[in-house]
């Protein structure tokens, strides 16, 4: 008897200590054990990253696909290690017959990847081996090991083909090409993981180092470079009345066609040299992308993002004056710019510019988004203000959207979602959601989506990817959201920021970083939303009277926290909406017992969860509904 209580208290105990405890892989557990990162969401007093400089000359001569490319690279070892190998990242590496990808590839997606022609280390010439890799991750043994605090002078010589048939990046039409990833990059060495060996496999994204880029793009005359960063030399490359209409579009509020089809065609654009070298600069910034045409017409317009300083962000749009809706793209790229700034997440805006290039992606890189042409004018809209959201996460907060894609993807899917509410209206605002960001809970036979949100994007793929770095984690954001309430949420998301913004915060920054700046121990939320394998299921039970009132008995069948109306028709022929926020589920995830504080009398109740869909809607409604079934 006594030893059977000390067994019941033992087992009490170790589960409600157990249920607050975040799991946490023992890489990052070492993290913490070597004060690089803190328990309390800040970066550790250890904390390093290490940074480069590029100096890239990138060479193109459409319709010859080869692009040749040289580069020097300053890479600064700030760890505590000394590395006997750096790792490089080729990711276009993935157009490489045998590449291990996500999908199939057609014929047209297929190149030879990037060879590399020569190598040198502080100027001393390595080899190279060219042969082996069908992988976009690729180590180099170095002959003098890199000290740690220490840096190295790297130079390398490279081409590769632009694919025919575009992904990410490749060729657009014959003579407009996406250039992404086009040079060799130092992978990240980080405190937890050290080299980030994670394969590009056409789905895992960006995890890269904060560097300061310049880039010389030498094209023939008559194509146009928009890319990453400053253009340094516009009165070198265009002509003086173009220059002054692409200056005067800088302080703008309407938009300034700084190229149009006629100038193209009678070749007015472009200083007619036989080749232009344009020249970028970019610092602080985790990677560049380039888009070239000869044909794409160019609009430039600005607009203020911070309003404080009054600093103002270029909107710029390339691409085939056929395409309908890329004429509104500039402006909706303003929209998307001034929104994010002063609503969410309300920084301002942190680049200088943004560009949005037609292709075939919806795929966002720093200042540039390589996005479809759409029928449907405001489904273009839908797609420009996600990409632009995204110089948030993964961009100015250095995410490993590689390993958690949940902490990008799912932030730029929830400020999709509120811009969205704000432009048009909640209601077709969250149907667009739940059309396009489907948490359908029904519509997966291996039930992947049920995996939990931490697990690391290369353990997942199709559906289960998917929901798990947009859809679901985007409803954890916005329950969380309702929860705190506004202004707490936005407390603690830009403190989140402030302290991480420039660095590669982890998921248990992001959640400690929220219990300290909240006030509170809100790792039940983060179990319940991030680590379980819960879904959404909730189920009426009964409605009981009482002399004090009216309770709604609610089962939690799918275990997850989430929020939701309670609609209730009384005798009277009125009816109430009661708001719960997931707070309801902090005590007990499986039971709710909701109070109906109006006298009157109930008659039927029903669950409407609005954003947050119910895998069983059959059990919404006390009486049952019988109308309803489920597919
Ligand atoms: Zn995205």
């Amino acid at each position: 008897m006594f030893r059977l209580i000390v067994v019941v208290l033992f087992t009490i105990s170790f589960n409600l200590a157990h249920a607050q405890e975040l799991y946490t892989p023992r890489d990052v557990k070492k993290a913490y054990e070597k004060g690089t990162r803190s328990r309390d969401g800040m970066p550790g007093s250890n904390y390093w990253q290490n940074r480069a400089h590029y100096n890239i000359s990138l060479s193109v001569a459409p319709p010859n696909r080869t692009i040749q490319g040289s580069e020097t690279i300053t890479y600064f070892n700030n760890s505590p290690d000394t590395l006997s190998f750096l790792a490089f990242k080729l990711i276009v590496n993935i157009h490489k017959p045998g590449a291990p990808r996500t999908g199939g590839a057609n014929e047209k997606y297929l190149t030879q990847g990037v060879h590399i022609d020569s190598f040198s280390v502080n100027g001393k010439a390595q080899a190279w081996n060219n042969q082996p890799y069908y992988y976009t991750t690729v180590p180099v043994k170095l002959n003098q090991p890199l000290n740690a605090k220490d840096s190295v002078q790297l130079f390398i010589k490279w081409h590769y083909d632009v694919s025919l048939q575009s992904g990410r990046e490749g060729m657009i039409d014959s003579t407009s090409y996406f250039l992404a990833y086009s040079y060799p990059r130092v992978a990240v060495y980080d405190d937890y993981q050290g080299w980030d060996f994670t394969n590009f496999n056409d789905a895992l994204e960006f995890y890269n180092d904060f560097n300061s880029y310049s880039v010389q793009v030498q094209v023939p005359e008559n194509y146009v470079v928009w890319g990453t960063g400053t253009l340094l030399n516009p009165s070198e490359v265009l002509q003086p009345g173009i220059a002054k209409k692409f200056s005067n579009s800088l302080t703008s509020d309407e938009v300034v066609h700084v190229a149009t089809q006629q100038e193209l065609l009678q070749k007015q654009v472009t200083r007619q040299n036989g080749m232009n070298t344009w020249k970028f600069s970019a610092h602080n910034v985790p990677d560049v992308a380039f888009g070239i045409s000869d044909h794409f017409v160019w609009d430039a317009s600005s607009v203020v993002v911070d309003g404080k300083t009054g600093r103002r962000a270029s909107a710029q749009a390339a691409y085939n004056d056929t395409a309908a809706d890329f004429h509104h793209v500039v402006h909706f790229a303003k929209e998307a710019l001034a929104w994010l700034s002063n609503n969410w997440p309300g920084i301002p805006y942190p680049y200088e510019k943004t560009t949005v290039f037609q292709g075939y992606a919806g795929m966002e890189y720093p200042m540039m988004a390589n996005d479809e042409t759409y029928d449907d004018t405001s489904f273009s809209r839908f797609v420009a203000m996600h990409e632009i959201a995204h110089t948030y996460m993964p961009f100015y907060m250095g995410i490993n959207e590689t390993r958690y894609g949940f902490m990008d993807e799912g932030w730029a899917t929830t400020f999709e979602c509120l811009f969205n509410r704000d432009m048009m209206g909640t209601e077709k605002a969250d149907s667009m959601f739940k059309l396009f960001r489907v948490v359908d809970w029904n519509n997966d036979p291996s039930q992947s989506q049920d995996l939990p949100i931490i697990t690391p994007g290369p353990n997942l793929s199709g559906g289960g990817l998917g929901i798990n770095e947009y859809g679901k984690p985007a409803l954890g954001y916005l329950a969380i959201k309702d929860m705190l309430g506004d202004q707490l949420f936005k407390k603690c998301l830009h403190e989140y920021m402030s302290q991480w913004n420039g660095k590669h915060p982890l998921p248990w920054d992001f959640f400690y970083s929220f219990n300290r700046t909240s006030g509170q121990n809100l790792d039940w939320f983060w179990n319940n939303w991030f680590f379980s394998h819960n879904y959404i299921d909730l189920s009426i039970k009964n409605i009981s009277k009482t002399k004090t009132g009216s309770f709604v008995a609610i089962e939690n069948v799918g275990g997850m926290a989430a929020p939701f109306d309670l609609l209730i028709h009384y005798k009277d022929g009125t009816s109430e909406t009661i708001h719960q926020s997931a707070a309801v589920w902090k005590n007990n995830q499986h039971k709710s017992l909701i109070k109906i504080t109006s006298k009157k009398e109930p008659v039927s109740v029903r669950i409407d969860g609005g954003l947050f869909m119910d895998a069983d809607k059959s059990n919404n409604s006390w009486p049952r509904d019988k109308s309803i079934v489920n597919r």
